[in-house]
């Protein structure tokens, strides 16, 4: 068996698409090439068909009903129409959000937004393994909160949060929950009802379909959710989200989530397997090795790890042939390591030595060995370079070290 280089370990930022879902989508970019909103002919009925059947695959993943599903460009856009839609059809009833540190830019920076135009944002804290504490969001919640948004599992550290208990405590208290549940939905078991979840985002590239679609669920009794649309147009997605459907990326996703409900319990199992391999040879053959984010909850693929004493980017560079990605943010001009690995409390050293290993569905345990084995012997041969190592071996606490001469 010969592996084939490079190898994609990066499947939280995107996964390749399902050869099973492109076959699925081709007609639609050719002979079925219909406006879904056409409605006096067939090659419209064809479109719009197709388009229903889908939305009921993709309620059939989160548990919920096709009525509920509202088609949007992907996840980002999902997270701004729930969390700004929310925000401006609710301002009389409130104006205070709460969510937590850890979530995806599209919550928070949205958020930010919001708190330029006078609403008030709650950012919770997040503990050492990446989780909210539910007692923090009921105790967060004030007769002005309209809206919690926390997310089902991160994309850097696969942290699974306790949306079950935090949707109860929100429908209790009469508080919209918003849950960006694109990493998990597909993955772990997620049902909206179960959770008491009022608004959900997903998107199709982070579950074997493509890229530029996603979904916004919304809840429409019980309580019946109202949102103010963000884009204006032709009123289509009941009012909620104008613009001709992107007819065969919903085909594609639908077949995306269909993949996924049916082979989810089989697959966590498998990458779970590999990512356990992974995690206990790096943790048996790499001292000080150091596992980040959650292991009792988290999603099957995911390993967060980092090597202290050597950088992530180096160790990226030094594995070239294999596409995995790192906390140590040299790539942007801040040098700031992941806000992610900082709200769970890591020390800079962690933060920047971390490395992200996502696995998905086109990976083999064969390609798990070799990259451990890889990793293994890059790690060993960076830090016979480094002075650091040295030093933390003879048992000096580097932490103790005073580094720069002090001015004053
Ligand atoms: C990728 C991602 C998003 C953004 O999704 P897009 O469809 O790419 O806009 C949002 N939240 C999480 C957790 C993600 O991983």
């Amino acid at each position: 068996m010969t592996l084939k280089l490079p190898i994609y370990f990066d499947n939280h930022a995107t996964t390749p698409m399902d050869p099973r879902v492109l076959e699925e989508m081709l007609p639609y970019f050719t002979e079925k090439f219909g406006n879904a909103a056409s409605n006096s002919h067939s090659f419209g009925w064809e479109a719009k068909d197709a388009v229903e059947q889908s939305r009921e695959k993709v309620a059939a993943l989160i548990g919920a009903e096709a009525k509920n599903i509202v088609w949007t460009s992907g996840a980002t856009e999902a997270t701004n129409l729930a969390i700004k839609g929310a925000a401006e059809s609710y301002r009389a009833k409130g104006d205070h959000i709460i969510t937590q540190a850890t979530e995806h830019k599209a919550t928070l920076d949205t958020c930010r937004h919001l708190e330029k135009q006078g609403f008030k944002v709650t950012v919770l804290p997040v503990d050492g393994e990446g989780r909210v504490n539910p007692d923090d969001v009921k105790a967060a919640i004030t007769d002005r909160t309209l809206l919690v948004s926390v997310m089902l599992a991160n994309n850097e550290v696969g942290t699974i949060q306790p949306v079950s208990e935090i949707g109860h405590i929100c429908r209790e208290r009469g508080v919209l929950f918003h849950c960006d549940a694109v990493q998990g939905a597909g993955k772990i078991p997620f049902d909206v009802n179960e959770a008491c979840v009022d608004l959900a985002s997903l998107s199709a590239h982070k579950i074997y379909g493509p890229k530029g679609v996603g979904a916004l669920y919304v809840r429409r009794d019980k309580p019946r959710v109202v949102l103010t649309a963000q884009m204006d147009g032709g009123g289509h997605e009941q009012k909620m989200r104008s613009g001709t459907l992107n007819v065969p990326g919903i085909v594609g996703f639908g077949k995306a989530c269909e993949l996924c409900r049916a082979e989810m319990a089989g697959e966590a199992v498998r990458l779970a397997a590999m990512r356990d391999y992974m995690e206990s040879v790096f943790l048996k053959e790499i001292e000080f090795a150091h596992v980040n984010g959650c292991r009792a909850h988290r999603l099957p693929g995911n390993l967060n790890i980092s090597f202290p004493y050597v950088e992530g980017e180096s160790i990226m560079i030094s594995m070239k042939d294999v596409a995995v990605s790192s906390g140590s943010a040299c790539t942007s001009a801040s040098l700031q390591p992941s806000y992610v690995l900082k709200a769970m409390g890591l020390p800079d050293e962690l933060a920047h030595t971390s490395i992200r290993f996502g696995l998905g569905r086109f990976n083999t345990m064969e390609e798990a060995e070799y990259v451990a084995k890889l990793a293994v012997e890059k790690i060993a041969a960076l830090r016979e370079l480094s002075p650091l190592y040295e030093m933390a071996k003879e048992g000096i606490d580097l932490s103790k070290i005073q580094w720069n001469p002090v001015d004053d």
